[in-house]
């Protein structure tokens, strides 16, 4: 079905951009009428993407790397955020996808981003490169019962 709206946003890979990231991704699921509950899945799981593209991507890079976003929503209200880095890539996505996998060493991160980007939207792809980068796509709908 043809797009009703689309919007694309490039940033820095900063962690103070997690919070603006949040913010451009709920004014723009907001167009469609959302749940309180459904705008808030949303920032989550494009915060996890977003986070992920600081903290692994870029790991050893500086701040001043770029970070994608493109949000598209359709007449039948199912919604698509993709979240792209030029990063280091997945070597193994089916591992880095399962619940409790990380690569951290220092203890900090519990491996549970995917799975809760998983579980916070209708479907999500991951497709990387290692040496070229990371997108993530994640599909909800968004749909208003008639009143
Ligand atoms: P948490 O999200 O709970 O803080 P985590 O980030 O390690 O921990 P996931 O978000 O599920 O857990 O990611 C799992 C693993 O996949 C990461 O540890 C990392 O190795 C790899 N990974 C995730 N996103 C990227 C990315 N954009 N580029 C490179 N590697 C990534
Ligand atoms: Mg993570």
């Amino acid at each position: 079905a043809k797009v009703i709206n689309e919007m694309t946003l490039e940033f820095l890979s900063q962690s103070r951009n997690e919070g603006f990231v949040r913010a451009v991704v709920a004014c723009f699921t907001a167009q469609l009428d959302p749940t309180i509950n459904e705008l808030e899945d949303s920032k989550t799981a494009v915060s996890e993407a977003v986070t992920n593209c600081i903290v692994h991507a870029y790991r050893d890079k500086s701040d001043y790397c770029p970070i994608y976003i493109t949000g598209a929503y359709y007449p039948d209200g199912k919604t698509v955020i993709t979240v792209r880095d030029k990063g280091c890539g997945i070597e193994d996505i089916s591992k880095a996808v399962t619940p409790l996998y990380t690569t951290d060493t220092g203890g900090e991160r519990s491996g549970m981003g995917f799975t809760i980007m998983e579980s916070f939207c209708d479907k999500m792809t991951v497709s990387s490169r290692v040496g070229k980068g990371t997108t993530v796509r994640l599909v909800k709908k968004i749909v208003r019962p008639q009143s």
